[in-house]
Formats: C-alpha cells, structure tokens, sequence
C-alpha cells in the first residue's frame, strides 16, 4: 500500500467510526431514504436549504464502513455548495467510482471524497460508496428542480 492510500484509508476509517455528521438535524427541508440491499445499508439524509445554497447536512442509518464513510465525507464535500455545484460534483464521484475519464480539475472538486478512488476496484463494495451519492441525486431530482432552488424559499 502507498503513502497515499494509507491515507485514504485512514480518511475513511475516521468517518466510518465515529461521524460528526451522523446527527439529525434541527431544520430539515427534505429528507431521502436509500437503501442498498446487498450489503444491507440504509441511510436517510437530511438536507436544510438556503436558497439554492445546500446550508446543512446530516445523516442517520446504519451499514458497512464504506457507506457509512462515503455518507459522511460526501456531507463534508457538498455543505456549503448550490445545488448545481452538488449534481457535478455527485456526477465526477460516480463517473470516478464507475473509471470513467475525468479530468485532475474536475477530481479537485471532489475534496476529501476522492478518497474512494480505489473502490472501483472492490465491485462488491460499489454500491455501497455511491448509496449516499444516489440517494442525494434521488432527493435533488425530486424536489429541488434544475434552476428552481427551493420551492418554499420567502421573496427577500
Ligand atoms: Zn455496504
């Protein structure tokens, strides 16, 4: 194993043990189950919108190490970003779980989550690194329509 791995590995470890993100939050907006039923993981996020600005994250659940990691690094790398901002960067992640081509400027973006890069590799545990990534397109797709922002969101 490399330096850099070890520290991937590291990385996900953390995550998977004790998350600051595992949490329910106080104001939810929406909130999407996913489920992967090979590994039986089950997650639900939760999601507090402030305008088209993803204001806070969190989730609760249980599963293997690397869904419950992905879950929480994902969280890291998406709070603070707007929804389009989200679905790239959630496209860069499968499109790097799935080995597609993708250039150094576009992995940048996907911070610490580059940290599964070597999942492709593991086919069994796919699934579980994107049941997070999935389950958030899942939520935008479905309430939080491309240019729209939020739906409920006051007149300023
Ligand atoms: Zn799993």
């Amino acid at each position: 194993m490399d330096e850099l791995e070890q520290v991937y590995n590291e990385l996900i470890m953390e995550h998977s043990m004790n998350s600051y993100n595992k949490k329910q939050l106080k104001d939810v907006d929406f909130s999407e189950k996913g489920h992967n039923p090979n590994c039986g993981d089950e997650i639900t996020l939760e999601i507090k919108m402030n305008g088209d600005i993803i204001e806070d994250m969190a989730f609760l659940g249980h599963g293997c190490a690397i869904s419950q990691s992905s879950t929480s690094i994902m969280i890291d790398t998406l709070k603070g970003k707007t929804i389009e901002e989200a679905r790239g960067i959630i496209k860069t992640f499968i499109g790097m779980i799935k080995r597609e081509k993708i250039s150094d400027e576009e992995l940048e973006k996907l911070e610490d989550a580059i940290a599964f890069k070597n999942i492709a590799n593991m086919p069994a545990r796919v699934k579980c690194a994107l049941l997070a990534w999935h389950t958030l397109e899942d939520m935008i797709d479905k309430n939080l329509e491309q240019g729209n922002g939020t739906s409920n969101c006051c007149e300023n």
